[in-house]
């Protein structure tokens, strides 16, 4: 459970308004939806891999996951939470749509990850491995605590787009929608290996930052919180495990400051300025990205 940055926690159930539907709804409704939906990515997923697969099976999923870990990392990261470059309205609502087909959603996971970075490695952050590794790995997504109120502060800037306000009220249609037209158009087989394998390797390699970006690898720059770069945590998220850079420089649109720090998604939005879907973007100014003498050695667990 997050605790406030007041001390306080909160109790009794949860008014909803915007991320219920419009519906009142008890406080544990929405932590056993998302447990019922992470059992059946992972059920779902293994029972397909049982039944045999086909290397179609396994393109689906490559484009699948393509495209919904492009609207949670570059969408809901890189432009919602920290408005790292700038694009139209109609991208912004596909980035958005993105995200949702995992349920993904620009208000609600804008607020929180701007806690995290407020909050970082105390104990009001949201998800840090101090709170152990379940909380920080899966805890952290039944975590359903943050007052629509507390919500308000955070992002009013993604608040006053109408768009994103229906989507927040409605996050759900979105991944529905999509989970029902994967099985209408390619059956289980697609659903268990496309659609629940394109989301577990979102969800998991999301979770990997969260824990292994801030216990494990090294420090280039030095940052009131744990947060660390690591190579193999930064391929499995596509550039996401540059994490002490990103912590360090959170606006810029890269986590991977170096050349040789690969960073796919910043390839992806480099290449979408390049044909004018998204611009100004904000790159890392020459004296930071030139900091390149460690700021203390390696971190590890209990460290
Ligand atoms: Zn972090
Ligand atoms: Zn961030």
């Amino acid at each position: 459970m997050t605790v406030r940055s007041d001390g306080s926690k909160p109790s009794g159930p949860v008014a909803l308004s915007l991320s219920g539907g419009g519906m009142t709804l008890p406080l544990w409704f929405w932590p056993s939806v998302t447990v019922g939906y992470l059992a059946m990515l992972h059920a779902a997923f293994a029972a397909g891999v049982l039944r045999g697969t086909t290397g179609g099976d396994w393109l689906l999923l490559a484009a699948m996951f393509a495209a919904i870990s492009f609207g949670c990392t570059v969408g809901l990261h890189r432009y919602f939470s920290h408005r790292s470059f700038r694009t139209s309205r109609p991208f912004q609502f596909v980035m958005a749509l993105l995200a949702g087909a995992a349920f993904g959603d620009p208000i609600a996971f804008s607020a929180r990850h701007r806690l995290h970075h407020a909050e970082s490695d105390t104990e009001h952050d949201v998800h840090s491995p101090k709170q152990g590794w379940w909380h920080c790995w899966f805890g952290t997504l039944l975590d359903y605590d943050l007052a629509e109120a507390e919500m308000r502060t955070l992002v009013p800037d993604l608040l006053a787009i109408p768009e994103l306000r229906l989507l927040h009220r409605w996050f759900f249609v979105p991944g529905v929608l999509t989970v029902a037209g994967t099985v209408w158009l390619g059956g289980f087989q697609a659903f268990a290996i496309g659609y629940c394998g394109a989301c577990l390797l979102v969800v998991h390699a999301g979770s990997a930052v969260n824990y292994f970006g801030h216990i494990h690898g090294s420090r280039r720059y030095e940052t009131p919180d744990r947060s660390t770069n690591h190579p193999v945590v930064a391929l499995i998220s596509l550039g996401e495990g540059w994490h002490n850079n990103h912590h360090y420089y959170p606006a810029a649109c890269r986590a991977g400051f170096q050349w040789w720090e690969i960073d796919i998604l910043y390839y992806e939005i480099k290449l979408l300025s390049w044909i004018g879907v998204v611009w100004d973007l904000n790159e890392v100014p020459e004296r930071i990205r030139k900091c390149q003498a460690p700021a203390s050695a390696s971190t590890s667990a209990g460290s």
